[in-house]
């Protein structure tokens, strides 16, 4: 089984993550840029995260066996923090990046005249550099949020078959079919969606344009939360090819819209900018 977690925050995570993931079958992922848990208080702190996003996570994934690729974006938190919406001025240097593979995640959180604009730009943007956008709908006042940002991606010049609608759920699920768009769902342990209702998704639904993904961070989270709804598919009736088409192929033709995607792991480098995974040292 191959499996690739089209939204997973490996900078959170360890390297026995990566190990049990290779395990389960994940040979590639993307990483999209987000808000830390802690605000950031200048720009230059996003670009230092953007720069390991390139490098040392690529870097680090290619020791175990998978291909990295990322999403840059202001994130709809801070874009609310004048401190932090500078990024936006800086951004286009970053998106010609062979490794982005889309703008993101963009979206709302708090749904702030702060929000809209940094969500407009960015969309902006992707239709500039001819990339996919990843957009993250709100965890909070889930059906208004997803129509505000349909609205906003059908004000914008970007194609809704660019875009990449996440965290969707069975409320949210009808709304972003009909838009057009891509269809994400995140599956965490313990709250919103998990494998089961994700199976049951997939039964009314059906597989077109639907990408599963564990959104594993810093929170309770699960990064092998994508084999196991292979496995649930497998268990409710689905088939290999149904399972190849959620994990693998849908993923690959979203952000192959990027023409960017390398699927070829590249052989593991011993150094990256001079230090190694054994901190530094031989
Ligand atoms: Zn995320």
């Amino acid at each position: 089984m191959r499996i690739f977690d089209p939204h997973i925050h490996m900078t959170s995570r360890t390297t026995d993550d990566y190990q049990a993931m290779y395990a389960s079958g994940v040979r590639a992922l993307v990483e999209p840029s987000f808000w830390l848990g802690q605000p950031r208080t200048s720009p230059a702190s996003f670009y230092d995260y953007f720069d390991a996003l390139l490098g040392w996570e690529p870097f680090r994934a290619a020791q175990y066996g998978i291909a990295h690729h990322c999403t840059l974006a202001l994130n709809p938190k801070e874009a609310n923090d004048p401190r932090c919406t500078p990024v936006l001025e800086e951004l286009p240097r970053y998106l010609v990046k062979d490794g982005v593979v889309a703008v993101g995640e963009i979206g709302y959180d708090s749904m702030t005249p702060a929000e809209d604009v940094a969500l407009a730009t960015q969309l902006q943007l992707a239709a500039e550099y001819a990339l996919p956008a990843m957009v993250h709908t709100p965890h909070r006042d889930k059906l208004t949020g997803l129509r505000r940002t349909i609205d906003v991606v059908r004000e914008s010049n970007l194609d809704p078959e660019h875009v990449l609608l996440d965290h969707l759920n069975e409320t949210t699920v009808k709304d972003a079919a009909e838009s057009g768009s891509w269809l994400g769902f995140s599956i965490y342990p313990d709250t919103k969606m998990d494998e089961d209702r994700m199976v049951s998704v997939l039964r009314n639904h059906g597989t077109d344009r639907v990408l599963v993904n564990s959104a594993a961070d810093w929170g309770k989270s699960d990064p092998l939360k994508t084999r196991k709804v292979a496995d649930a598919m497998l268990a409710a009736g689905f088939s290999e090819d149904d399972v190849d088409k959620v994990l693998w192929r849908n993923p690959v033709e979203f952000y192959g819209l990027s023409g960017r995607l390398q699927l070829d792991v590249p052989a593991p480098q011993a150094l990256h900018e001079g230090n190694s995974i054994l901190r530094g040292g031989e």
